[in-house]
């Protein structure tokens, strides 16, 4: 049988842009994009469109039943800035949808799973420049526990029941189609909005804060790259590290003034700032180089000349 696809959270900021990209690949009515947020607009009009609650795991087995799914895509969850202000409704969440999906997967009702983990499940403890595949990991916000959780469990349902899961620490993603969903990198999506509106941002975190970060374009072509490998690449079954490029605010700022000279930035830190500081300056991700081919394309220079051309327009 061909593969139907479920990519669920698909409204969201990487959402979006996965089902648009997965179907160019395999047709529009393979791809079945589901969110909680239904209301009617060019996305819902795109392809199939379900509304759905993850956390109702009736639903979602129905769903799976009823188009005849065999691939998952779960994005659906609730970012690091947003969690620490709701922690027991992140935790709910991040924890039960990964394992309604997994429990799907291992009763054979689904094939293959993509569930994305964070740079979040690093913390004060890890080496902050280059951190290695596995490392110390104590990381401080409720995101980063679910993640790295997630990713423990991920591993448990791979050993014990076979479950074919595939999965990504993200860095912090940036991309001109859809706002970010309440992370702490979002600041690095803000501050080309309002360059171009008003010539002037203030970064809620500092002028050094060093954080990993990566075009969208690089992190779908990741996604689905590590999707498409064979069973037996993918050795790592928690999450593999993956890295794009790393800078901080003040860095971003001299890159986009040389497009807008008059660009001004001032600071005025907040709760996320004790975030940011206690995640990686940078990443190792050679195990995912060496085991499915990972090469990211978007350097600093390229990524700020994407934004500025695309919001432009
Ligand atoms: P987002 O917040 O932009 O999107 C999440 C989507 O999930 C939203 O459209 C929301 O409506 C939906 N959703 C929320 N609760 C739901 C529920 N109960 N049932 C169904 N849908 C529900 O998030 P994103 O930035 O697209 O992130 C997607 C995944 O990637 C998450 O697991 C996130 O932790 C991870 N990630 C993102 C980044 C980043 O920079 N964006 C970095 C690291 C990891």
């Amino acid at each position: 049988m061909s593969n139907r696809i479920l990519v669920i959270g698909a409204r969201g900021q990487i959402g979006t842009e996965l089902t648009a990209r997965l179907r160019e690949i395999h047709g529009s009515d393979t791809v079945i994009a589901s969110d909680l947020r239904d209301n009617e607009d060019e996305f819902t009009r795109s392809g199939p469109f379900e509304k759905l609650d993850v956390l109702n795991k009736e639903a979602l087995a129905q769903l799976v039943d009823k188009q005849q799914i065999t691939e998952v895509y779960l994005m659906a969850a609730m970012l690091s800035a947003t969690a620490e202000k709701y922690p027991n409704k992140a935790w709910e969440l991040n924890m039960n949808s990964l394992f309604h999906v997994l429990d799907l997967a291992r009763d054979g009702k689904i094939s293959k799973v993509f569930w994305p983990s964070s740079i979040a499940v690093f913390g004060p403890g890890t080496p902050k420049e280059l951190t290695p595949q596995s490392t110390v990991m104590d990381p401080t916000t409720v995101y980063g526990i679910s993640k790295l959780a997630g990713e423990r469990w991920c591993e448990y349902y791979y050993r014990n029941f076979g479950v074919d899961v595939r999965s990504i620490r993200y860095p912090g993603l940036i991309s001109y189609k859809t706002p970010p969903g309440g992370g702490t990198t979002d600041y690095a999506v803000d501050i080309f909005h309002q360059a171009l509106s008003k010539g002037h941002y203030t970064s809620f975190l500092g002028p050094e804060t060093t954080l990993p970060m990566m075009y969208m374009d690089d992190a779908i072509r990741a996604t689905i790259s590590i999707m498409e490998r064979s069973e037996g690449d993918i050795a790592i079954r928690s999450s593999y590290n993956l890295a794009g490029i790393s800078f901080s605010p003040e860095e971003i700022t001299s890159e986009i003034r040389k497009h807008l000279p008059e660009f001004r930035i001032d600071y005025d830190p907040d709760f996320r700032q004790q975030i940011a500081d206690s995640w990686p300056d940078s990443i190792d991700d050679s195990a995912a180089r060496d085991d499915w081919g990972w090469k990211h394309q978007y350097g600093l220079e390229e990524l700020v000349t994407e934004m500025l051309t695309n919001l432009r327009s």
